[in-house]
C-alpha cells in the first residue's frame, strides 16, 4: 500500500463510536459532533482491520449489478417517508438490503461523480473537475487511469455498460446534438473502445438528454453509427440489460465468466417533462404543495420551476423504479439473485425548489445525499441500516473488497475500502466525515459529519456567507446557519477540511 493511501486511510479513519447497524427505518442514534480536536486517530485499515477471513462458502466470484439513475435524491425513495413518491420495487428491495442513508455524492455533478466511481480517486487527482463537453477539451477520463472495470477485467469478469457514460470529451467535428440542445455546446460523443476501460459489452452514449428518443452506440459501432430509438430510455436500457442477463445462446457475454453490469439511466435528470404519461398518471391532480413537502422549499428565484417539474420528477422516479423491478425479477427468474451483488444509487440529487434552487451542485442534502442500497443475500445484512459516511471515492475499493479483490485495489486509490463494515465487521474503522466539493475555480469545500454540514465559500462570493454550518440533527432542512454562534466547531471542521484538501492535493485554498 502506498504512503498516500495509507495516510489517507489513517486520517479518514477518525474514530466515531457506536455506529453499529440498526434495523431499517429505526431512527438512528445521532453521532456526537466532531468537536474534540484530539479525536483519536485510528491506525490505517491495513494495520487494524481483521483481514476478513472470508466466511464465504462458495468460492465463486459474485456478479455485480450497479444500477444508478441520474439526479435522484435519497429522499425520493418511498420507504424513507420523505418525498411522496411511489417506488414499490425500491421499497421492497430495501427490505432485502443494507441501507446507507449517510451516503454522499462528494462532488454532486455528473462527470466528477462518475470519475470517482470508476477510479476511486478525487476529481482533483483525475482532472475530472467538471462535466465533459466541448467547452472543456482537456476534461475527460484518461486512458491511463486504472478503473474498477480494468481491475474486474483482469480478474476474469465480463463487463457490460448500458446507458449514460459522460466521461468522454466531444471532438471536432462535433456530432449533431439533440433537438433540445440549443446552446451550441457539444456534449454527446462516441467513446472509442480503447477508452472504455475494458468494458466488453457497450450500449451507451456520453451525454444526450432526449429521454424519449435516446441514441446509443453498440460494442462494435463506428462513430457515425449511432442509433436513435423511439422509446423512453430507462425502458429501452432495461430491455437491453435483461437481454444481457438472459444471454440467450451466449450472445451477449461469456457465460463461463462472472459478470459486472452497469445500468446508468439518465432520468430523473432533466428535461423532467420527457416521461411517459403512464408514470405521470400516478401524480395526476396533485398540486405542488401536495408534492413539495420539504419545509425549505421556496418557489421563487431559481427554485420556481419546481412547481411544475416536481410531478414529472417523481413520475420519472416511479418509472425508473418499475424498470428496477424488472431487473430484480429477471435476476430471480434466472436464479442469479443469490450470486449477484446489486447496488442501487445515484450520482447526486436534485434541489427541486429547496432553498429556492434546482438541480445541483449544492452542499445541501437534497443535492448531496444520495440513495445507497446494497444487496448480497446471505453475506450483507438485509433490512438493515448503517450510518457509514460513504463517499463516492469509496465505491470502487469497497466493491472490489466485497468481490474478494482487495489486494487488487490500485495503490493510487484515495477512497477507503469499507467492505468489512458492509460484511458486518462492526469494529472496522469508520470515517468521521464525508468531504464536500463543487466547482474548482470559485466553488465550495467543506464536509458533512453525522451531525453537521460545513460549507466554505471563496471570500469573494457576492451573495452568500463565507461559512455555512448546519446542525442536521436539530435542523434537518438546513434552514439556520449557525456558523457565527459556534466558532469552535467551525474552527475544528475547517481545520479538518483543510487537512483533507492538503491530503488530496486540492489547490482550492
Ligand atoms: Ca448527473
Amino acid at each position: 500500500m502506498s504512503t498516500t493511501r495509507r495516510q489517507f486511510l489513517r486520517t479518514a479513519a477518525l474514530a466515531t463510536a457506536g455506529a453499529a447497524a440498526t434495523p431499517l427505518l429505526r431512527t438512528h442514534a445521532a453521532q456526537p459532533p466532531l468537536t474534540n480536536p484530539k479525536s483519536p486517530i485510528l491506525p490505517s485499515a491495513s494495520d487494524s482491520l481483521p483481514n476478513p477471513k472470508s466466511p464465504i462458502q462458495n468460492p465463486k466470484s459474485p456478479n455485480l449489478l450497479f444500477f444508478f439513475p441520474d439526479q435522484m435524491r435519497r429522499h425520493a425513495m418511498g420507504f424513507t417517508h420523505e418525498d411522496p413518491v411511489i417506488t414499490p420495487h425500491i421499497d421492497r428491495f430495501a427490505t432485502q438490503s443494507l441501507y446507507l442513508p449517510q451516503t454522499t455524492a462528494t462532488f454532486p455533478v455528473c462527470t466528477p461523480w462518475r470519475g470517482m466511481m470508476m477510479t476511486g480517486r478525487f476529481p482533483t487527482a483525475t482532472g475530472l473537475i467538471n462535466n465533459c463537453n466541448s467547452t472543456r477539451p482537456n476534461l475527460y477520463l484518461r486512458r491511463e487511469e486504472r478503473c474498477i472495470t480494468d481491475v474486474l477485467h483482469d480478474a476474469g469478469y465480463h463487463i457490460g455498460y448500458i446507458g449514460k457514460w459522460h466521461l468522454t470529451r466531444p471532438r471536432a467535428p462535433y456530432l449533431p446534438q439533440g433537438p433540445g440542445r440549443t446552446d451550441g455546446i457539444a456534449w454527446d460523443e462516441f467513446t472509442p473502445p480503447e477508452d472504455r476501460h475494458h468494458i466488453d459489452h457497450w450500449h451507451a452514449y456520453n451525454a444526450y438528454d432526449e429521454h424519449l428518443a435516446p441514441r446509443y452506440w453498440d460494442t462494435h459501432s463506428s462513430r457515425d453509427a449511432h442509433r436513435t430509438y423511439d422509446e423512453w430510455s430507462p425502458q429501452h436500457e432495461t430491455d437491453r440489460a435483461i437481454a444481457y442477463l438472459e444471454n440467450t445462446a451466449g450472445k451477449h457475454r461469456d457465460p463461463a465468466k462472472p459478470f459486472a453490469l452497469w445500468l446508468s439511466m439518465n432520468p430523473p435528470h432533466p428535461p423532467y417533462n420527457q416521461v411517459p404519461g403512464r408514470y405521470r398518471d400516478h401524480y395526476k391532480g396533485k398540486t405542488a404543495a401536495d408534492l413539495l413537502r420539504r419545509p425549505n422549499v421556496r418557489l421563487e428565484a431559481a427554485g420556481k420551476p419546481a412547481a411544475t417539474a416536481v410531478a414529472d420528477y417523481f413520475a420519472a422516479i416511479t418509472g425508473v423504479d418499475e424498470q428496477f423491478g424488472r431487473i430484480l425479477a429477471t435476476l430471480d427468474r434466472l436464479k442469479l439473485s443469490d450470486d449477484t451483488i446489486v447496488v442501487f444509487t445515484s450520482d447526486h440529487g436534485d434541489m427541486m425548489g429547496s432553498h429556492a434552487l434546482m438541480g445541483k451542485p449544492h452542499p445541501y442534502d437534497e443535492a448531496l445525499n444520495t440513495p445507497f442500497l446494497i444487496r448480497w443475500p446471505g453475506r450483507i445484512k438485509a433490512a438493515a441500516t448503517d450510518d457509514l459516511l460513504l463517499s463516492a471515492p469509496d465505491l470502487m475499493p469497497t466493491l472490489l473488497g466485497l468481490m474478494h479483490l482487495r489486494a487488487q485495489i490500485p495503490p493510487q486509490v484515495q477512497g477507503a475500502d469499507h467492505s468489512p463494515i458492509l460484511l458486518g465487521h462492526d469494529s472496522a474503522p469508520r470515517p468521521a466525515y464525508a468531504p464536500y466539493m463543487d466547482s474548482t475555480a470559485g466553488g465550495h469545500r467543506g464536509l458533512r459529519t453525522h451531525t453537521h454540514t460545513l460549507c466554505l465559500a471563496k471570500q469573494n462570493h457576492p451573495t452568500e456567507p463565507p461559512v455555512r454550518l448546519y446542525d442536521n440533527r436539530t435542523d434537518p432542512y438546513q434552514l439556520r446557519n449557525i456558523a457565527t454562534e459556534t466558532p469552535a466547531l467551525v474552527a475544528t471542521l475547517t481545520a479538518e477540511t483543510r487537512r483533507w484538501l492538503a491530503r488530496v492535493g486540492d489547490p482550492w485554498t
